[in-house]
């Protein structure tokens, strides 16, 4: 420690004694990352469009606004068309860089596509408008970069290849200089380094951003992308600048720090007057900012308690993003007191798999088979696909060894995990052809390059989106701004709830304002309230438990006769474990099955899990098709148990 402070202090010395200027390059994400950290992704291109305009004057060295969660929360949630959101976005930005982030032979999904696919991705980014691309693998197999990082280079867009940081026992400093020589041989334009956790700690961040400049002799430059989880970012921003580092990322401050990163602001101010200014002027930023604070305001309700700076993550080690997820499945699994032993599966889960550095997709598939293993009271009882895919060497070489144990129980006994097929190749290599005809089908016209990649990265989510805007009947969800309520002083109006009220709890008073309730109310689930304590806005999540009829009669809830799905009530009844949507039935009626045989998929949590038939039977009746929403409590299909004279044999 002593020595690498000393160290720190001649190099100072040298740059004051010659003169030596390093500037600092800037990128902004505010409108990707910095979005999907603090607002669920949720913020509209219209209200983007204005920040755009604002960042596009600060000279930054590039500006993500595009890739990670923006092009399937366009689909699934906003119903725009995320190719369309980054044609507006660059015609008002036309002096700075358009970023994105690449998830690899991933895309923008949840998992690896054909290099076909992979290609034809990277042409049409260029082609409207992208010239950074951030791209990874969340397992940092490098053969899962490959592809894009040459088809980038080909068609003349700029290459950020990133190592993906965790801390796990087979994660030493020499496998992250072994990674970069990796890197490096792809001839990269940079060499990013991202913790999107925000677990490393400011001198490890040191040593590894040192060691990278050396690893590569100083020929690529070398960035960090650190969240700020654990409170840590901003001090690693300054470690980092004293490594070598050549450019940070940063997020305008209302949107920065906690989920999120360091503010422009903070960093730009920090370094201001130092041999590493970034040069950048603090006033054109803070315009930008203004409209940042703007967007916050309107989206508020989409801030989450996980936002903010929760050093607890340096216990568990789980990004926010993946606790939101994991809570919500709990949630709707009716199974929220089991978080804290979800939590605890996680790092089994991490061990079992090879340790894989929790970033999308192989955090969700982590959370999500931790949750289901402890919801299900066993675990791997169920298996999610995309752990069997996983286990199947789908994904890439995970950093260290799979569990014996669990490999046996995919593969089968003695066998033991190949991982020497790119996942590349392993995807299905027909899939842009069968994918146009599909979207011909829906669409009936000859596609664009943009639907049909639409359709292969989100099937299910493109398949209504498309249809609906060629019938011209594409309604963007309004966004749910917390309503605006008559308010009155207490007491003056018959029959009003209290909106507005103090509340002494253990003796200690607090003030309490209901803010807002979400629209959306599904029987038996957990609303959402905006309530104000103290002034500080907190989400609670409401079950009811009883509920009072008010004057005028209850209207119903949806029942069987509506959604035409009996609840579950006999042995060979086959349910979901989680609530989702079907995507494939794979039997037929009166088709035998054994027990256990997987005989449809539900996606939940943007994976896809296997149904399982619960009885060795015959097929009695499908309940579901594909695209139905279901429950767990739901039937989905009844098989029935054979018959005494086994007259179906
Ligand atoms: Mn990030």
């Amino acid at each position: 420690m002593v020595e690498l402070i000393e160290e720190i202090r001649e190099k100072l010395k040298e740059y004051e004694k010659k003169g030596i200027r390093k500037k600092i390059h800037i990128s902004d994400l505010t409108p990707r990352d910095g979005q999907q950290c603090k607002l669920a992704t949720r913020v509209r291109t219209d209200d983007l469009l204005p920040l755009c305009e604002k960042l596009d004057k600060c000279g930054f060295y590039a500006v993500e606004v595009w890739g990670g969660a923006t092009y399937d929360v366009c689909l699934r949630y906003l119903k725009e068309d995320p190719w369309e959101r980054l044609r507006r976005i660059k015609e008002v930005m036309p002096n700075t860089k358009l970023q994105m982030l690449f998830r690899g032979q991933n895309i923008v999904g949840y998992r690896p596509r054909s290099d076909k696919t992979v290609k034809k991705f990277v042409e049409k980014c260029i082609e409207n408008g992208i010239t950074v691309f951030r791209v990874f693998d969340s397992l940092n197999d490098n053969r899962n970069i490959e592809v894009a990082v040459k088809t980038i280079k080909e068609f003349g867009g700029e290459v950020h290849a990133e190592i993906s940081y965790t801390r796990s026992p087979v994660h030493t400093y020499e496998k992250w200089m072994e990674y970069a020589r990796e890197l490096a041989e792809m001839e990269p334009d940079w060499i990013s380094f991202k913790d999107a956790t925000g677990i490393m700690p400011p001198f490890e961040c040191y040593q590894i951003i040192k060691g990278l400049k050396e690893a590569t002799e100083g020929r690529i430059p070398v960035l960090l992308h650190n969240h700020d989880m654990s409170g840590m970012a901003t001090i690693n921003h300054m470690m980092a600048v004293l490594a070598g580092v050549d450019m940070l990322d940063t997020v305008l401050s209302p949107l920065a720090f906690g989920s999120s990163h360091p503010a422009t602001e903070t960093i730009v101010a920090a370094l201001q007057g130092t041999p590493f200014d970034t040069g950048l002027d603090l006033s054109k930023i803070a315009e930008a900012a203004e409209e940042a604070k703007k967007i916050k305001k309107k989206y508020k309700k989409y801030e989450t308690e996980y936002a903010g700076v929760n050093a607890k993550v340096l216990i568990h080690k789980i990004p926010g993003g993946m606790i939101s997820n994991m809570v919500a499945q709990l949630m709707e699994a009716n199974a929220l007191d089991k978080m804290e032993e979800a939590l605890e599966e996680v790092p089994r889960v991490e061990a079992d798999l090879g340790y894989p550095p929790l970033l999308t997709p192989s955090s969700q598939i982590v959370g999500v088979q931790a949750v289901l293993n402890v919801i299900t009271g066993e675990r791997y009882k169920t298996i999610t696909k995309e752990v069997r895919d996983y286990v199947e060497g789908k994904y890439g070489k995970p950093p260290g060894p799979i569990s014996k144990e669990l490999a046996e129980k995919i593969l089968g006994p003695g066998k033991e995990p190949d991982f020497s097929i790119r996942p590349g190749d392993l995807a299905d290599q027909e899939e842009w052809d069968k994918a146009k005809e599909e979207v011909f089908k829906i669409i009936g016209r000859e596609p664009m390059d943009e639907e049909i990649l639409l359709y292969i990265l989100f099937p299910m989510q493109a398949k209504e989106f498309l249809s609906l805007r060629e019938k011209g009947e594409l309604h963007p969800e309004p966004v749910e701004e917390l309503p605006e309520v008559t308010e009155a002083p207490a007491g003056t109006l018959a029959n009003a709830a209290p909106v507005e009220f103090d509340i002494v709890y253990h003796g200690e008073k607090f003030r309490v304002k209901v803010e807002g309730v979400s629209a959306h109310s599904e029987p038996g689930k957990p609303r959402k309230y905006y309530v104000r304590i103290d002034g500080r806005l907190e989400e609670i999540q409401l079950s009811p438990i009883k509920e009072a009829v008010p004057s005028g009669g209850a209207s119903a809830v949806a029942s069987e006769e509506e959604t035409g799905i009996p609840k579950a009530s006999q042995p060979g009844d086959a349910t979901t474990p989680m609530p989702g949507k079907v995507v494939k039935i794979l039997v037929k009626e009166n088709q035998p099955v054994e027990k256990g045989q997987t005989i449809a998929i539900v996606e939940a949590m943007k994976m896809e899990n296997e149904i399982h038939a619960p009885i060795d039977g015959i097929v009695k009746k499908i309940f579901v098709k594909p695209g139905d929403q279901v429950n767990p409590d739901d039937a989905l299909i009844r098989i029935e148990p054979y018959k005494e004279d086994k007259s179906y044999q």
